[in-house]
């Protein structure tokens, strides 16, 4: 997931609506000859034989204090989910089917996860897998965590090893906080109203009742029944359209785990940008995103494969969420969910795609099995982003964007004190703790200077490029924690082991995982330093008590690529409160900037606006705030404004009373805690 990056939203009034391009009935044609029978079988490219003969890794013994289902227990082969989607009560009406295979004997229970907001209707079993014949089980639910509880099932004998039934479970699943549902003024369109799910990280649990961990996986199938003029989408690599009763139907065939089932349903429509991809919006928003990704995603796919091995998730599609949505970007995969904030009209945010896409090798493909060992997603991730881009964009933009990202890390670092237990790769996440709530930059940054560490210590880029495609083929489709990952880059450089760089003083791999702080080795991004270095010198021009505008003159800010102008904006920031006048002067010189469409720009700009309490800028910031509610963007700027000033700290309050309908529920709280 990245809820970080450049990006510029395309506001709703701006955006002009065009007829589309395609419509979902475009793709029936292509798909029309599979059966819905078809789609719940196991994926072709993968035997019975070779998912029930799993490698023996450290994460098969792996915690995850975030779930309380029978993981262990029992494994869920696949399951379908059968929905209808109901707008006006905001319900999805749901029965669940799960085959499972029982791992362990004496089991006559089986928890699984649910969330307070699914109503619980009926559980069901059958052993056998032709027969319609169903048994009631008994079912009764118990505490567990503020954000989920445990849905208990008992069988009246107990399951032993390798027996295997199917449960279904009838349920309606409400207005969870993992099930989005957006009135139309909450849309780009602002005429339908829409449903969203975010699974990431524990959320999934009030869609579907599951073994809420990252640890395991499955297949999945499902079918949707949608209102008339509606069209869902879903993380599925086969789908279809039955027209006769509007229902969608999706077949995951690649085993996944739970947080990564998403679906969106919504006035949906689709156009081409690629071989294998193509876009998904709100028809007003359609032409501007294929314009802005028109070509551009296969070119990151090709140079994804080149370097991490095959994609193998058949289509990569990119679906623009509406305005609210509160990340940059979620990895759901076959569907990148991303925010609009992403058309900023100059393709310069494309790098938030390149993020997602990497995902499909580092996340989906290899998985972090708790979210204690998130760096392990992120980490890999950024780290793969950044040597796409690399090869794309060259050494000096890449090291430039890196810059950016060290600057959050450092941000954040001071913000919470580098002894913070959440400056940590590896986190000891607590029993009842959210692991939304320890959501912060140093899985992907400090996770990132692990990971180039790692790319160091082997002395040539070819042969950690090496080292990354073997990872992902030895892992594909696992759950991997941290020692499964080292342990293989240590056998993988047998040299490496041999001098012990593991123990190396000061940079034991264990101190990489388990002491918080500052990372102890930062990749060198000195060829960042053509780009950087203008940007520091204009910003200390503004930072000087007399204003030399003869000499800012002679800089051309519109020459630069949107991270320069990014670095330069977070430099005025570091100096700021720049001297009296100077904001003034500031917003003056360079319009282009102040009234851009790229929210990177546009977040940097309200963070200067408040930093110099520039009352002139504050209608700037409820622009802002009301046009998207990205948790990245929000957060920073509430924090600003609640401690700043008196009259910031009024703004802010007026501002949430104005947008807080607007927001997700999880963003929404964590304003309100700001707020308090
Ligand atoms: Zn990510």
């Amino acid at each position: 997931m990245t809820t970080r990056t450049p990006i510029s939203y395309f506001t709703a009034e701006g955006a002009r609506c065009v007829s589309y391009v395609t419509t979902a009935d475009f793709v029936t044609v292509s798909l029309i000859s599979r059966t819905s029978v078809d789609m719940q079988k196991r994926s072709p490219f993968q035997s019975e034989a070779e998912m029930d003969v799993p490698l023996a890794l450290h994460s098969d013994n792996a915690e995850d204090v975030a779930t309380s289902s029978s993981f262990r227990h029992f494994r869920i082969k696949h399951f379908n989910l059968d929905l209808s989607v109901d707008f006006d009560q905001r319900k999805l009406r749901s029965t669940e089917t799960l085959e499972l295979k029982c791992l362990q004997d004496s089991q006559s229970e089986l928890c699984l996860d649910v969330h307070p907001s699914l109503e619980l209707h009926e559980v069901a079993y059958s052993t056998d897998n032709d027969s319609a014949e169903w048994l009631k089980a008994e079912f009764s639910t118990k505490e567990f965590t503020s954000y989920g509880m445990t849905l208990v099932v008992k069988f009246p004998s107990p399951w032993k090893t390798e027996d295997e039934f199917r449960l279904s479970i009838k349920y309606v699943a409400t207005d969870g906080p993992g099930v989005c549902w957006l009135e139309p003024g909450q849309t780009a369109g602002k005429i339908k109203p829409y449903v969203f799910t975010q699974g990431q990280a524990v959320l999934n649990r009030s869609l579907f009742p599951c073994f809420d961990t990252p640890a395991v996986k499955s297949t999945y199938s499902a079918s949707v029944q949608v209102p008339d003029g509606f069209t869902a989408v879903m993380s599925a690599t086969k789908w279809e359209h039955r027209k006769a009763d509007n229902t969608f139907l999706f077949s995951m065939e690649q085993p996944i785990p739970s947080y990564l089932v998403a679906l969106a349903v919504g006035d949906l429509v689709s156009a081409e940008v690629g071989p294998r991809t193509r876009v998904w919006t709100e028809p007003c928003l359609l032409q501007a995103a294929q314009k802005e990704y028109d070509g551009v995603i296969e070119e990151f796919l090709v140079v994804g494969e080149r370097l991490f091995g095959p994609y193998v998730w058949g289509r990569y599609d990119v679906l623009f969420m509406p305005p609210s949505f509160p990340f940059g970007g979620m990895e759901n995969p076959c569907l990148t969910f991303v925010t609009p904030c992403l058309l900023a009209g100059d393709r310069s945010l494309a790098d938030v795609i390149v993020h997602e896409i990497c995902h499909s090798w580092f996340g989906n493909l290899v998985t972090n099995a708790s979210w204690g060992d998130f760096w392990l997603n992120e980490g890999f991730t950024m780290y793969a982003q950044r040597r796409i881009c690399k090869e794309l964009y060259g050494e000096a933009y890449t090291s430039l964007e890196a810059a950016t990202g060290r600057a959050l890390l450092r941000q954040h670092m001071d913000n919470t004190g580098e002894d913070h237990p959440l400056n940590k790769l590896r986190l000891k996440i607590e029993p009842g703790v959210d692991p939304d709530d320890t959501y912060n930059e140093t899985p992907y940054e400090k996770g990132f200077c692990f990971v180039s560490y790692l790319a160091h210590l082997t002395g040539d880029q070819s042969r950690f490029d090496a080292f990354l495609k073997a990872y992902v083929d030895k892992f594909k489709f696992c759950s991997v924690v941290a020692e499964d990952a080292l342990e293989f880059y240590l056998d993988y450089f047998p040299d490496l082991k041999e001098k012990e760089v593991h123990k190396i003083k000061g940079l034991e791999f264990d101190s990489w995982l388990n002491v918080s702080g500052w990372p102890p080795y930062l990749p060198d991004l000195s060829p960042g330093q053509s780009l950087m270095k203008p940007a520091q010198q204009l910003a200390d021009m503004w930072a000087a008590q007399c204003l030399d505008m003869a000499a800012i003159n002679t800089v051309d800010v519109r020459q630069w690529k949107t991270y320069q102008t990014i670095y330069f904006l977070d430099n005025i920031l570091k100096r700021s409160p720049l001297p009296r006048g100077a904001t003034e002067k500031l917003e003056e010189q360079y319009p282009h900037i102040v009234q851009s469409n790229n929210a990177e720009l546009r977040l940097r700009w309200a963070q200067i606006v408040l930093q110099n309490q520039h009352e002139p800028g504050y209608q700037h910031v409820r622009d802002f705030l009301n046009s998207q509610g990205k948790q990245k963007y929000t957060l920073p700027v509430y924090r600003a404004m609640w401690n700043t000033s008196e009259g910031t700290k009024a703004l802010a309050t007026e501002i949430f009373s104005h947008t807080s309908h607007q927001l997700h529920i999880n963003v929404r709280n964590y304003v309100r805690k700001i707020l308090t």
